[in-house]
Formats: structure tokens, C-alpha cells, sequence
């Protein structure tokens, strides 16, 4: 299973989103990234596809603020 966390071996690898606080300049804004947590030890990671889903949505929130500036 590819999914099972490489740190306890026990738990599951699941896909979950929050809101995480980012700076640009002098502005403060909340951007919801994707990580994977480990349902057992509560490891988290994030995958390469989450990465470009991440890298992707910072730089459309960065573009949304150059637009509102
Ligand atoms: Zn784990």
C-alpha cells in the first residue's frame, strides 16, 4: 500500500487541507494547502503532486493580490 506512513508503518497517509497563513511583501493572506497527515502518528508530508496543487495556488493567490493592489 502506498499510502502507509514511512515513519510508524501503521497508520494511513490521508489527504487533508488547511488553511495555511502566508506573507508576500508587506501582505498577510491565508492560502488552503493539501498535505497528507498519518491517521496513526500524525506525521505529516506533502506529495509532488500536492507540492505543484500548493505551488499552484500560492502563486493564484499572489496573482489576485498584484490584481487588487
Ligand atoms: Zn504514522
Amino acid at each position: 500500500m502506498d499510502n502507509l506512513c514511512p515513519v510508524c508503518h501503521k497508520g494511513i497517509l490521508t489527504s487533508i487541507t488547511l488553511p495555511q497563513q502566508a506573507t508576500h511583501g508587506n501582505r498577510h493572506f491565508t492560502v488552503m494547502l493539501e498535505y497528507s497527515c498519518c491517521t496513526y502518528c500524525g506525521f505529516e508530508t506533502t506529495t509532488a503532486e500536492q507540492e505543484r496543487n500548493n505551488a499552484a495556488l500560492l502563486e493564484a493567490s499572489l496573482h489576485n493580490l498584484a490584481q487588487a493592489a
